[in-house]
Formats: structure tokens, sequence, C-alpha cells
């Protein structure tokens, strides 16, 4: 694909008649000065929050348009030697893991009140399918990931699929041109295309990027309780 300018990335908006995104943030707990940047945008966010590590002075900094979303229980590695990062760990029994989740849900809810949606949001978007399947046993009934959704039972599934931040290389912005190519290629397969940041390590041209991107017209950026939620607005 040749050059991808904002200007290109508009047109194709256009010509396809819109476009439909959705935002996620992850590993949010306390508040801090790019916390309130995030909070500067008007879009609806999904914000995964960190439930074991997050203070109630976070909760007071959201605006109406945020949704949190349960980012595991506390964000630990308990992989094993040779297993990805995970805090799911294949050696730890399913009762254990519920239970931790259900601890965490409850004291996430306490802070989130209504905002709280029943959606986990695994830390490195890892969990073990046996495990995603007995989510709905305690009241989860949303699961967000990465890539290509695999049909969970009882669980609705919407995945983010462009991650901004390169992590292997000082977690730099992907770039204006990487992410408006991955945008437009998804578009063709995949509604919502659903961008994926971390506000506590951006740089200034992922912002930039964000700041830009939420001015495109056309786009229908998609809220998170619609987006779980298992009747669709207008049927029924
Ligand atoms: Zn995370």
């Amino acid at each position: 694909m040749g050059r991808v300018s904002w200007e290109r990335f508009e047109d194709e908006v256009g010509r396809r008649g819109g476009a439909s995104f959705w935002w996620r943030d992850d590993d949010a707990a306390l508040p801090s000065p790019a916390l309130e940047r995030l909070m500067s945008f008007d879009l609806p966010l999904a914000l995964a929050v960190v439930p074991q590590a997050a203070v109630p002075e976070l909760f007071h900094l959201l605006k109406d348009s945020v949704s949190v979303l349960q980012h595991g229980t506390d964000h630990r590695n308990r992989a094993a030697p040779g297993e990805k990062k995970t805090e799911f760990p294949a050696a730890e029994p399913d009762e254990l893991a519920l239970e931790r989740l259900v601890a965490a849900s409850q004291r996430l809810r306490k802070m989130a009140g209504e905002r709280a949606l029943p959606v986990l949001v695994p830390p490195w978007n890892r969990i073990r399918p046996p495990l995603a399947e007995k989510l709905g046993s305690i009241g989860m009934t949303g699961l967000s990931c990465d890539g290509k959704a695999r049909a969970v039972q009882g669980v609705k599934q919407v995945n983010t699929h462009i991650d901004i931040v390169a992590w292997r290389e000082g977690k730099r912005f992907i770039g204006e041109e990487q992410a408006l190519s991955a945008a437009l290629e998804l578009m063709e397969v995949t509604d919502p295309v659903g961008w994926l940041t971390h506000h506590a390590v951006h740089d200034e041209a992922a912002w930039r990027f964000l700041e830009r991107l939420a001015r495109v017209e056309g786009v229908r950026w998609r809220g998170a309780a619609e987006l779980f939620s298992y009747t669709a607005p207008g049927h029924g």
C-alpha cells in the first residue's frame, strides 16, 4: 500500500460512507498528568482499570463518556518458566482464578459504580479458553483481548486490533503511516475496528495522532456499553 496521508484516510472513510471504531485504553490505576490528558478527549472510551491497584481518586477524574472495564485483578505476571506473560497461568486452578476475579470485581464496582461493565480485559490480552468459558458463571459477560476474536461460549467478545505503541522500540508511537494503513485494511473486514492505547507511556507523537484521529469526520466512535450488550440498539 502506498503512502497513507490523513487526506487519503479521510477520503477513504468518506468513500465508504463512514467508519466504525472503538477505543480501549489499558493500565489505569492512579491519577496522573497522562490520565488527565486522556480525559481531554470527547470520545466514548473504555478504560481498562487494574482493580487491586486502583485508588478512588482515579474515578473522580473520569468523564461521563468513560466506561470502566476490569483489567485482570492485580496485573501481576504469574507465568511459569517458559510460559508467556499471564495473570492466569495454566497451573492455577480455575476456581482460584475465578475467586480472585470476583474479589477484584467487587472492589472495582465499589469504586467505579455504574460505569463498571462486567467485561474482563486480561493483562497481556491472555486468558486460557477453559477459564474464559467460565467467566459467565461469575457474572462476567464480556471479554476483550487483542486481534481476531475466537468464540467463547456465554461471553460477548469485542477485541482491539491496532496497538499504537511500539513496545520493543522504546515504547514510541508506531507511526501515522502504520496506524492509518492498518485501519484501512481492517475496515474492510472488521466492524468495529478497535484502537488500543496505554496513556501512561504515550510519547507526544502518540497523543498528537489520537488528537488528529478524533477529528476525522464520518467516524462513529462506539461506546463499550453498547458493544458489550447482547441487545443491539434498534432491535427489540
Ligand atoms: Zn495491561
